[in-house]
């Protein structure tokens, strides 16, 4: 077994979006800092969709400019839906620079090997030490501030190193939420992907060109991404239920579920696709805790959703932002430790039940029909916008604004009562608790179908 005798103070499990940042912001405050990451960079990453308020952080990261270079603007997110009365399929935009903070009137849609890559090259730029083609494999707690990470080295050879603290940040491997048994399923909520990238897909034209769309269909919601080089890539997430019906291969089912949608079917005529078509299955899961001592969980080691939103790389980098200040300050204030990691969990928390409220009425009638007709009465529709631009922690007229939103939601449900008891019911079914309640068991969490 190799090791090093030094001690390192903070080790990173994981190069995506949210290790890097911590890490990157935590080397800047004077700490050493390791990163380990299992795959090589650049690697391929679902979830190329960016939101304008992740501009400050890679501004402050210091790599803006060079995410421009790579990504395509995203001036808005468009919805797309059949209209109940004509029949005919109705597009809905909102434009970001409708959203209170005019700051950051647009995002980015990036390749998430690039996007990864740049972050990845940021943290070893300033002083991170970035080990890739390292697996971690176990992390022992040994006594306060002493931890030992096991991982496999770039030659597969066990190694371990000695830190004070850890910050887990694999992603939906979740390695320390799993392993601490805090992994939970999210009771309310339950969905699947299947996605790919292609080239020859219809693209809007003008402003609209780096736009997300959006379109329902009878088993949940397809996105379109335009990207930088001219592909696109392409997903549905669809109930579990639905996915489960998949015979043959991936990529045929995939042109399958295509094929049910006339609108985005229309735009893949000529579509052809590159690289691998993918599917991943019931990503929706929390933690029960966030922190403990020694570790912090963050972004999708600590909770995932649903992406109809694109929040999971904002909410993810925020949450690191704000954790390198929290774990700065807990080493400067050992005895302020609790106080600040549960007022950080709390925060953290309450952006993603902002989001999920959205995500669990996404199918519903009256959601629907809200989006696809929005009204700026009392400012909701730029509420709403900004909520679509991560806008969702500190600004008190966007938080009050969204309150009026439910309220609309509820009256809406009032006069749309069988439509919405359907969906409910289909939600139920498909949420229903398929794995014991509490804990899942590991080899289900994620499954790759
Ligand atoms: C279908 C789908 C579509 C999505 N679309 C969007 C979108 O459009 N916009 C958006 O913002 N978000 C989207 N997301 C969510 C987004 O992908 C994640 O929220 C984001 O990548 C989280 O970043 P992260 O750094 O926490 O994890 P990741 O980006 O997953 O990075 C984790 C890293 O840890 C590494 N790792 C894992 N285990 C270990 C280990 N044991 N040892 C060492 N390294 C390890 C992995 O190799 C990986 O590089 C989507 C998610 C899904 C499932």
């Amino acid at each position: 077994m190799n090791s090093s005798e030094t001690t390192i103070d903070i080790i990173v499990i994981g190069g995506g979006p949210v290790g890097t940042t911590a890490a990157a912001l935590l080397s800047e405050k004077g700490y050493s800092v390791c990163l380990l990451e299992k795959a090589k960079h650049p690697r391929f990453h679902i979830g190329e969709s960016l939101l304008p308020m992740n501009l400050p952080i890679l501004e402050r990261l210091g790599v803006l400019d060079q995410i421009k270079a790579i990504g395509i603007i995203k001036h808005g997110a468009e919805f797309n839906a059949i209209d109940p009365v004509s029949q005919e399929w109705k597009r809905q935009t909102f434009y970001f620079e409708k959203s209170f903070n005019k700051k950051y009137p647009h995002a980015y849609e990036v390749k998430r090997s690039e996007f990864d890559h740049i972050l990845l090259e940021n943290c070893k730029n300033k002083g991170v030490r970035v080990l890739e083609n390292n697996q971690v494999t176990q992390v022992d707690f040994i006594s306060p501030g002493q931890v030992v990470v096991h991982h496999n080295n770039e030659n597969n050879e066990p190694t371990i190193l000695y830190g004070r603290y850890i910050i887990d940040a694999s992603g939906r491997d979740s390695l320390l939420s799993r392993r601490l048994k805090l992994k939970q399923k999210n009771p309310h909520h339950q969905s699947s992907a299947i996605f790919g990238h292609f080239s020859d897909v219809q693209r809007r034209t003008g402003k609209d060109e780096g736009n997300i769309s959006i379109y329902w269909f009878e088993h949940g919601w397809f996105w379109l991404i335009p990207l930088n080089d001219g592909s696109m890539s392409v997903g549905a997430v669809c109930w579990p239920e639905y996915l489960k019906t998949l015979e043959g291969s991936t990529e045929a089912f995939l042109w399958k579920t295509i094929a049910m949608n006339s609108a985005v079917a229309s735009r893949m005529k000529k579509a052809k696709k590159l690289g691998e078509i993918r599917a991943t299955g019931n990503f929706a899961y929390t933690s029960k805790k966030m922190w403990g001592r020694d570790f912090m969980l963050l972004g999708d080691a600590f909770a995932f959703v649903d992406p109809v939103f694109s929040s999971g790389v904002y909410l993810g980098m925020s949450g690191a932002e704000q954790a390198a200040e929290i774990i700065d300050q807990c080493f400067k204030t050992p005895e302020r430790t609790a106080q600040l990691c549960t007022q950080l969990e709390k925060r953290i928390r309450s952006g993603i039940n902002e989001m999920c409220w959205f995500i669990y009425r996404f199918t519903s009638p009256a959601i629907q029909r809200l989006f696809m007709n929005p009204k700026n009465d009392y400012q909701v529709e730029s509420a709403l916008i900004s909520m679509l631009a991560g806008d969702i922690f500190d600004n008190k007229a966007v938080k009050i604004r969204l309150k009026l939103f439910h309220f609309i939601y509820y009256t809406h449900v009032m006069r749309m009562l069988p439509g919405t008891i359907k969906s409910w019911l289909k939600r139920r079914k498909n949420v229903q608790v398929i794995f014991k309640k509490g804990t899942m068991p590991e080899d289900r969490v994620d499954e790759s179908l």
